[in-house]
């Protein structure tokens, strides 16, 4: 007997989607047309047809979903909620990679007021959830952990977030902590904001990495990360420069020194891995690290991402590789979209091979292996019963989504953030008709206008603008 025959009485439910194409994303990649979608709590109770689950269910809303297609929420990777977001655009788009950190991210950086973290990190996370972002990976650029929690809390996206950490100075203009103070700040950061209770937002060690860490913080971090269940994140290779410090200090390479060191594993996310050899790779399938590719980044400060970048032969080596946004000043957008339009298209192009990255794999690793990345596998990045209630309603009635034939090929390839129209986390409407539901966002954008002019009137960096201003 169907349950559309049961003679049971209906369950009741909070949210009942109907009538939508949901793309669920689960192991058979069912498109569910005509479909529904029931939700309790923070939690999807069932899936399926809109005839089956009306019979079965009672729902306190019932929502329309005609007009869209629902995914699951994106989750972003890597992106650097402060820092940058209040001086987007600002830094000059012709630097060489060490410029752009050195004379200009890492100055900005240092002029940010706690106040500003709180603003910086609901700009970023209202672009994110604005274009579909349900989840992220904070970079590690927070000094005002509290400020920039509070902010995250009040608009409602799911995080992991940490402190900026790292104890090897290479410059006198950017002084290190001391190593015991630094690994300090991260056991003290996990036992104020832990992961576990589902908690949407929560620490990780989040190290800058590169050659800034050295070798007692990188396995300190690895210890803790295990300690308290949680991921472990750090920037290695987007450039040359990073594999010549390891080369000419330990004699090998970084990745080589990070297993040496036993810093891999499957709770850690390497971010940018574009400078890496084979013997790399084999070592982060071995140990089962993830890797952050931000396609964006890549392409604005020159890492030659389609040249030396190995990310299919990671994927063929069953890599979890998923996506990131970066820094505003190293991409100048938060849309996940955005960057897996990039993905799948990059190394079609370099390898001159179509079969690289398919649609419905790009939308895979800006979901699942985002999920997977984060450790929320079993909570996040499908649509299934028992995870949370984590969706996008990407809104079809806007020209891109038009004619809707293959719905992989248009969410990868035609459509972007902006169609985006609502979206739930924990089953709680954060989004609704293309604006927050939880804050005020004409005064965000006061906000974050006032406050990135006065971070760089304290900074002193000059205006590099071509164009005059009249
Ligand atoms: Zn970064």
């Amino acid at each position: 007997m169907s349950p559309s025959q049961s003679s049971a009485p209906p369950e009741r439910v909070d949210i009942l989607v109907t009538d939508a194409m949901i793309v669920t994303m689960d192991a058979e990649r069912r498109v569910i047309e005509n479909g529904a979608l029931a939700v309790t709590g923070d939690r999807i109770v069932a899936i399926g047809k809109t005839a089956d689950l009306r019979a079965r269910y009672e729902a306190r809303t019932v929502i329309d979903g005609r007009r869209f297609v629902v995914t699951p929420g994106l989750v972003n990777s890597h992106i650097h909620i402060v820092g940058e977001p209040l001086t987007r655009g600002y830094v000059p788009d012709d630097l060489t990679f060490e410029q752009n950190v050195l004379d200009w991210l890492i100055p900005v950086h240092q002029h940010y007021t706690p106040a500003d973290e709180r603003v910086s990190a609901q700009l970023a996370a209202l672009e994110m959830l604005r274009s579909g972002t349900t989840s992220f990976i904070e970079a590690g650029s927070l000094s005002a952990l509290d400020e920039a929690a509070d902010g995250l809390n009040e608009i409602g996206i799911r995080g992991r977030i940490g402190l900026r950490i790292w104890d090897q100075s290479t410059t006198h203009a950017h002084p290190a902590r001391p190593t015991d103070v630094a690994i300090r700040l991260l056991s003290d950061e996990l036992e104020r904001y832990p992961v576990r209770n589902g908690e949407r937002i929560g620490t990780w060690p989040t190290l800058v990495g590169h050659f800034v860490c050295t070798d007692d913080l990188f396995r300190a971090a690895k210890l803790l990360a295990d300690k308290h269940k949680t991921g472990l994140a750090f920037h290695m290779s987007p450039a040359a420069n990073d594999g010549e410090w390891y080369l000419q200090k330990f004699g090998c390479r970084p990745i080589e020194h990070l297993a040496d060191i036993e810093v891999l594993g499957d709770n850690v996310v390497l971010t940018h891995v574009v400078h890496v050899n084979e013997r790399e790779i084999d070592l982060l399938a071995q140990t089962g690290t993830s890797v952050s590719h931000c396609p964006t980044t890549a392409l604005k400060v020159a890492y030659g991402v389609t040249q030396i970048g190995r990310f299919p032969e990671m994927v063929a080596k069953g890599i979890n590789v998923a996506i990131g946004t970066d820094g505003n000043n190293a991409s100048n957008y938060s849309d996940l979209m955005r960057a897996t339009y990039l993905v799948a298209g990059l190394f079609k192009d370099a390898r001159r091979d179509p079969t690289i990255f398919p649609a419905e794999q790009a939308f895979a690793m800006a979901t699942l292996n985002g999920a997977r990345a984060m450790g929320l596998q079993d909570e996040i990045g499908s649509l299934e019963p028992g995870k949370k209630a984590d969706f996008v309603f990407h809104d079809t009635h806007r020209p891109e989504w038009r004619p809707l034939l293959n719905v992989a090929n248009q969410l990868v390839w035609s459509a972007d953030g902006r169609g985006v129209h609502s979206v739930w986390v924990d089953g709680v409407r954060v989004v609704d008709d293309y604006h927050s539901t939880r804050i005020d966002e004409e005064k965000l954008y006061r906000d974050a206008q006032a406050a990135g002019e006065a971070i760089i009137r304290k900074s002193g960096l000059p205006n590099k603008a071509k164009w005059p201003r009249v």
